[in-house]
């Protein structure tokens, strides 16, 4: 017999918690309802027959106040509240304060120039994710923020409202301006930082300002200069003209799309090659250059020892030429004409051969050998101006040539240059001039434009030049090796970081520390005034030392040039009148002021940090900084691992800037826009949430879309929290806890589940792969929890009596996974983690949960022997449910029939009994009755459909593999609708079932 559906009147609560196969949402959605009904009438139930509402009213729903799903301000206020109330500015000194192993995180010091942006957000989380995590587990954290303050963009930023008027100032006026500006960055970013709850002393930060820390950065500077690693120097290195000083090529940004004008041009040789029989007229190297303005500096034409070259003569102007081999071809295509191959000789052969200048009547530049020299691009022969090149400064000093610069710190061509070129800009003008005059001068074959990467200023986006110039610098090449060696023994995640940082050691032979500004720290040295020789020694390192430690480097400006350098110590130093010295005008690369941060912060762990974690645009920065220093200085790594995470881009995959007005700012995240709709107000914990799934090396986007799905599952764990706290209000661990092995098999199941979930999230963590542990959590939650065991025990939760055991089973598993998700999130979602602790019932005192340790999952509940017979019977209730589809599964009586065999050993001991309301087994099921047959009842009806099944058992680690089958018999629920449990278990639709009765006994009497 089977009852019409339309005998209900209205769809019951327990009809609606029993759907087949629900979704984690749905699921969800139906427990809002419950709970909101509770909350507005003690009966639930919207039948009309008051006689069923009675019994509804000994349901046992979930109680519980902690909110649904707070919004807007509520929400803000929930966050700030929990900030203040459970010690979140205590917590650092609390940890400190512990015993335990220290665990040293080291801050990449942030610019002190801007606003905090979500670039921070993502840096700062996922370091505060890894120190919750450690500070749960035991360890005591050091991590001490800092902020990285001098340096020419933060000068740039503090007087840009000034104009004109800043070339009035003074260093001190410049330097004073500077520092201000930076204060109030600091301000601001550090407000933000304790907003999204980064865990610090943030009263103890370190500041590369700091007198203390500027101190610490001479000493390094004198123990690199003692070992011989800094020297001064004239040489190339990359200059921009716009903020007229020199720059490291961290400060460098290449564009992609700058265009040159190139220029093929004549060299005629004045002495050919011996081995070159010319047949008539004279003869050309061929050249090919982006920078024609470097034409004046030239001094050698550079070829490849080992290529082939040849002598062409040209179809149309019957000139000869000198080029690569292998360029004939194409050279001859872009002059569009046709070349004559009179005689190909080897590169070597070139040597002793001398051109002359093309613009310069009477110098002579020599044809030499060089490494660098390739058949890529240009001609096979480069032009080499050795003031204007790295590779070209190498053969200089190889071959002893000049490499005097006609250029000066404006970029304009000096009086050395020529009346014509004279204070003309090297990039326009002068290089237009060196054009005509080549053209001039019958040299110039071809101009092309083209367009490739060029470095740019990464402050004021204008393109540089490499220009010489005298220059302190750190000899990188000497240090290389041995930081080769210690890199290779640190741990990178992700692995693939390491390549770059090994090939960055490797391109840098020397890192120019000296800049032509005034806001940092000075480089210690006087000069002689006539010889120009620096005075730098143990005497005056002693002397100025002591003197910034006391005034901070303000005094290289403030004090006198006879207190900065006295009697005493000239004399100590060989020198006799102080008038003889000017100091020197250079300060420090900021990049050597980070670099040198472990000095200072990590004194107190052997100047070595656990973790570096930063952005991969610090693989060529920071890392790089900070590991050559550290070897250089003392010899030793300066971490232990180095942990790499992307960079953030909008949703449309675009660098965000301030110009295009496409910024994501992490303060509207969290408090909201003008327009709600537009900008809802997330919170912290979503900004957090977005940070630890975003921890990956590649781009990071951001923005509403990528905002609104953290936010959901942030809403879908809160609910399932929730599920658990309101199902725990009567229960007290201490005294109703159930021990594992009494418990039901599918709770000792969830135990296996959880002891699993535990031991993987806790791997996640340590391995630092924070999307790990969110695709973990949410797939613990919606498909463990919400879509299975949340939907099999609602009966056993809300209608069996209050003490029985079958309920207090069920209540133990979901206060041990309260307790795991709850501790597993928390290093992610601080503010959750702790709402949920201030809600657990039966706690007499609230405890922060970052004070009461990581997660304990216990070894006792790993029992891998049930999962076969929970997966088993899961396997046939799929089969029964994909047979019902969008109906009620109470509303029918199970019969599975298992041939003798492991699986049915299995499901035996989820019901022992042939016939069941209240089986596990039935329980699984989710019908009203189950049974368990071994063959196929005789008296079945011909028509009777059989749904057939298989299941393979897997056990002892495979060593024992059974293939079952089964068939299942649907039939529609034989017994009347309980009013109570809405299960057909009633032998009247007007009294509860036994169960039932049971359960109410003492309480409610019909
Ligand atoms: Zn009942």
């Amino acid at each position: 017999m089977m009852l019409a559906l339309g005998g209900r009147c209205g769809p019951s609560l327990a009809a609606k918690w029993r759907a087949a196969a629900p979704a984690a949402s749905s699921s969800l959605g139906r427990y809002r309802l419950s709970v909101a009904s509770q909350s507005s009438t003690s009966s639930p139930s919207p039948s009309p027959s008051q006689g069923k509402n009675k019994f509804r009213e000994t349901v046992l729903l979930p109680r519980t106040d902690f909110p649904m799903r707070p919004s807007g301000r509520e929400l803000l206020e929930k966050e700030l509240q929990i900030q203040r109330e459970c010690g979140f500015s205590e917590l650092y000194s609390w940890q400190r304060n512990r015993k335990g192993k220290d665990f040293c995180v080291h801050d990449g010091p942030p610019y002190a120039n801007g606003n905090p942006h979500v670039g921070h957000a993502l840096n700062k989380i996922l370091k505060d994710i890894t120190n919750r995590f450690q500070v749960m587990r035991g360890s005591r954290v050091h991590f001490v923020p800092g902020w990285d303050c001098h340096g020419l963009p933060i000068e740039l930023r503090a007087l840009a409202e000034f104009g004109e008027e800043t070339k009035t100032f003074s260093p001190m006026e410049i330097r004073q301006k500077a520092k201000e500006f930076a204060k109030k960055a600091i301000e601001r970013q550090r407000a933000a930082f304790i907003r999204w709850g980064v865990m610090a002393d943030w009263d103890k930060c370190y500041y590369t300002y700091d007198k203390q820390y500027e101190a610490k950065q001479l000493r390094v500077f004198h123990k690199m200069f003692d070992k011989g690693y800094i020297y001064q120097d004239y040489k190339p290195v990359f200059w921009s003209p716009s903020t007229r000083t020199a720059l490291a090529e961290a400060e460098l940004e290449y564009n992609q799309q700058h265009i040159s004008r190139s220029v093929y041009v004549k060299f005629p040789l004045v002495k050919p090659p011996s081995t070159l029989t010319l047949p008539t007229g004279d003869a050309n190297a061929l050249i090919w250059t982006t920078q024609p303005w470097t034409i004046p500096a030239n001094q050698a034409v550079c070829y490849m020892p080992n290529a082939q070259y040849s002598l062409v003569k040209c179809l149309n102007t019957e000139e000869l030429y000198l080029l690569g081999t292998d360029c004939v071809e194409s050279i001859a295509a872009i002059l569009g004409t046709q070349f004559e191959v009179l005689q190909t000789v080897t590169g070597r052969d070139l040597e002793g051969a001398v051109c002359c200048h093309p613009t310069i009547p009477g110098r002579e530049s020599q044809l030499l050998p060089a490494n660098h020299v390739t058949m890529v691009k240009g001609t096979g022969l480069v032009h080499t101006a050795p003031a204007h090149g790295m590779e070209d400064y190498g053969v200089a000093s190889h071959h002893k040539l000049s490499v005097d610069c006609l250029v000066d710190e404006d970029g304009l061509f000096t009086e050395a240059a020529g009346f014509e070129l004279q204070n003309k800009y090297v990039l326009n003008e002068g290089n237009e001039t060196v054009i005509q005059m080549l053209h001039g001068a019958n040299m110039l074959l071809k101009e092309v434009e083209v367009k490739h990467s060029y470095p740019y200023d990464w402050r004021t986006k204008k393109p540089v030049i490499i220009r010489s110039s005298k220059q302190w610098f750190i000899d990188t090449a000497s240090i290389k090796d041995r930081a080769q060696e210690l890199l290779k023994k640190v741990q990178v995640i992700p692995q693939s970081a390491m390549n770059s940082m090994l090939a960055m050691l490797d391109r840098r032979t020397y890192w120019c520390i000296s800049r032509q500004r005034c806001w940092g720290v000075p480089i210690p040295v006087f000069y002689h005034k006539e010889t120009a020789e620096p005075l730098i020694n143990k005497y005056t390192r002693e002397h100025l030392i002591k003197l910034v430690e006391e005034h901070g480097t303000d005094c290289w400006w403030t004090l006198p040039l006879d207190q900065l350098l006295t009697k005493e110590v000239l004399k100590k130093s060989g020198g006799s009148d102080v008038s003889n010295y000017v100091k020197g005008e250079d300060v420090l690369d900021i990049w050597f002021d980070s670099g040198i941060s472990w000095s200072h912060v990590l004194e107190d762990t052997n100047n070595i940090a656990d973790v570096y974690m930063e952005g991969k645009d610090q693989l060529g920065g920071w890392f790089q900084s900070s590991l050559l220093t550290s070897i250089a200085a003392q010899k030793q790594l300066p971490y232990r691992k180095l942990v790499v995470h992307g960079f953030t881009l909008n949703e449309a995959g675009e660098k965000m800037s301030k110009s295009v007005g496409n910024v994501v700012d992490p303060d509207v995240i969290i408090n909201g826009g003008q327009d709600p709709n537009q900008n809802p107000a997330y919170g912290a914990d979503v900004l957090r949430w977005w940070a630890a799934e975003s921890n990956v090396f590649t781009e990071v986007l951001i923005g509403q879309n990528v905002l609104h799905a953290a936010r959901d599952d942030v809403f879908k764990l809160r609910n399932t929290l929730r599920f658990m706290l309101g199902n725990l209000y009567d229960f007290d661990p201490e005294t109703d806890a159930i021990p594992s092995e009494q418990m039901l098999i599918v709770d000792q199941y969830m135990l296996h589940l959880l002891q699993d979930y535990s031991t993987k999230v806790t791997e996640a963590y340590k391995e630092y792969d924070f999307g790990k542990v969110i695709r973990l959590l949410m797939a613990f939650i919606n498909r463990e929890l919400s879509n299975f065991y949340f939907s099999i025990i609602k009966d056993r939760l809300y209608c069996e009596d209050e003490k029985n055991p079958k309920r207090r089973s069920c209540q133990t598993v979901l206060d041990e996974a309260l307790d795991v998700i709850s501790r597993s999130m928390a290093p992610i979602l601080p503010h959750l983690a702790e709402e949920v602790f201030q809600h657990l019932p039966n706690i007499k005192e609230p405890m922060s949960v970052f004070r009461t340790g990581w997660i304990k999952a216990s070894s006792v509940w790993k029992k891998p022997g049930i999962v076969e017979a929970i997966e088993g019977a899961s396997a046939i209730r799929d089969s029964f449910l994909s047979s019902i589809p969008g109906k009620n599964s109470t509303e029918y009586d199970v019969t599975i029939i298992i041939e003798p065999s492991l699986l049915l050993e299995l499901m035996e001991q989820l019901q022992g009994e042939q016939i069941s309301s209240s089986s596990q087994l039935n329980e699984l099921m989710m019908a009203s009755h189950t049974t368990l047959l071994t063959s196929v009842p005789r008296d079945l009806p011909i028509d009777t459909n059989f749904i057939e099944g298989k299941f393979v058992i897997n056990l002892e680690g495979g060593d024992i593999i059974e293939e079952s089958s089964y068939k299942i018999i649907v039939q529609s629920a034989t017994k009347e609708k309980c009013p109570r449990c809405k299960k057909y278990t009633s032998s009247s639709a007007l009294t509860p079932c036994p169960r039932c009765l049971e359960a109410i006994a003492g309480k409610w009497s019909t």
